[in-house]
């Protein structure tokens, strides 16, 4: 997909806001933790080169979802270490090898699949994923870790790490993260050889369970400023979200009472009404359930009317404005503000999807100081 550039809709990201929130997360877990930065999904949206040229003075390393993610931040000259979280086909190994980035192991026939290759293993670093409870990717017993170690270990592969991610940090309810904790401690205790690290918290572990921090975080939320709970459980300190959204008025008119609005004609104007047509839709990630939430003008919210078309929205002005006037979509207008966890809100969704889905169309544009607004 192509970016669009001439268009007013564009996402700034204030990487210091990422920047301290690292700092803020990290000041608060045992001295020496290291801090992987976790920058899959091009950085939840806010753009993986970006935050990683940035982030690589404060971390040990980063964690993508794919190869291809990796490869990304190789291309762009990042030299830290690099984490694929996902399962990387064993026909892509040799890549990955070459470009020196660190593999995660999630069950035997991979290795087996794997040696199978006879591929030099020996600049290999390889991360254990335990699965503990998230019935998603990993070993769920020592046995199995055991002879997947020793089978990579023969071939000279380097056991870098051993994980698990947990399904419920971000819960109140604590049973099923002390399951998944003893189920991985036991693991850890029936180890054959110990490796370089051992790592368990994803945000919202460091978060509410910084007792719960082996030797390293995964952080991913909560750099770009979000609280991974949602509502549900208060951060102990605050953080600053670091993307705001912002188009502009590109067409404004006033609607005469009974005038329909958007495919469906599903709004008709009660009144004479001003309505102002901005250049965001749902290709762009602004989905169609968020009809009826609201955009800032000028400081004062103004409700989405009508259908969200794909290129497209209209918004209810509370009087007319000149074309070109900026619109917040996430982001603070005069003393208000719109945060991505609200769009969740509207959508019953969880912050993370809002800005993973914002599209590549959305130029990002980056500022190194406070972006907003005020
Ligand atoms: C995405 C991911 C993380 C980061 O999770 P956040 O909740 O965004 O901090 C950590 N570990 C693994 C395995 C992940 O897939």
């Amino acid at each position: 997909m192509i970016e669009s550039k001439y268009r007013p809709t564009v996402a700034d990201v204030s990487l210091v806001h990422i920047v301290d929130n690292l700092k803020r997360v990290m000041e608060h877990l045992p001295e020496g933790t290291e801090a992987w930065a976790v920058v899959k999904a091009n950085a939840y949206g806010h753009g993986a080169v970006a935050v990683a040229k940035t982030l690589t003075p404060h971390v040990a390393g980063f964690c993508l979802s794919n190869l291809d993610e990796a490869l990304e931040l190789r291309r762009a000259g990042i030299k830290k270490p690099l984490l694929v979280l996902g399962v990387v086909p064993v026909e892509a190994v040799n890549i990955a090898l070459a470009e020196n980035i660190q593999l995660t192991v999630t069950s035997q026939e991979w290795v087996d699949d794997l040696l199978l290759l006879d591929l030099d293993l020996s600049s290999l670093d390889f991360h254990i994923k335990v699965d503990s409870g998230m019935g998603r990717l990993g070993f769920r017993n020592s046995r199995a870790v055991n002879q997947a170690v020793l089978s990579l270990q023969v071939k000279r592969a380097n056991f870098a790490g051993i994980f698990t991610h947990f399904a419920t940090a971000d819960e109140v309810e604590q049973e099923q993260f002390e399951q998944q904790l003893n189920i991985f401690k036991s693991i850890l205790t029936d180890l054959k050889q110990k490796p370089e690290r051992i790592h368990a918290s994803n945000s919202a572990t460091a978060i509410w369970h910084a007792e719960t921090v082996f030797d390293a975080v995964r952080l991913g939320d909560v750099l770009y400023g979000f609280n991974p709970s949602g509502h549900v459980l208060d951060l102990p300190y605050p953080v600053k979200p670091a993307l705001t959204l912002k188009s502009a008025l590109v067409q404004v008119k006033e609607l005469e009472i009974g005038a329909t609005v958007g495919y469906g004609a599903t709004y008709r104007t009660s009144e004479q009404e001003w309505i102002g047509t901005v250049p965001i839709g749902y290709a762009d990630g602004l989905t169609r359930s968020m009809q009826g939430f609201k955009v800032l003008v000028d400081g004062t919210y103004c409700e989405i009317v009508g259908r969200v078309s794909m290129d497209q929205i209209t918004i209810r002005l509370p009087k007319a404005y000149p074309l070109g006037t900026e619109v917040v979509l996430i982001g603070d207008s005069g003393d208000m503000t719109i945060t991505a966890q609200d769009w969740a809100d509207h959508v019953s969704t969880i912050n993370y999807e809002v800005v993973c889905l914002l599209s590549d169309r959305i130029p990002r544009t980056y500022s190194h100081g406070d972006n907003s607004g005020n």
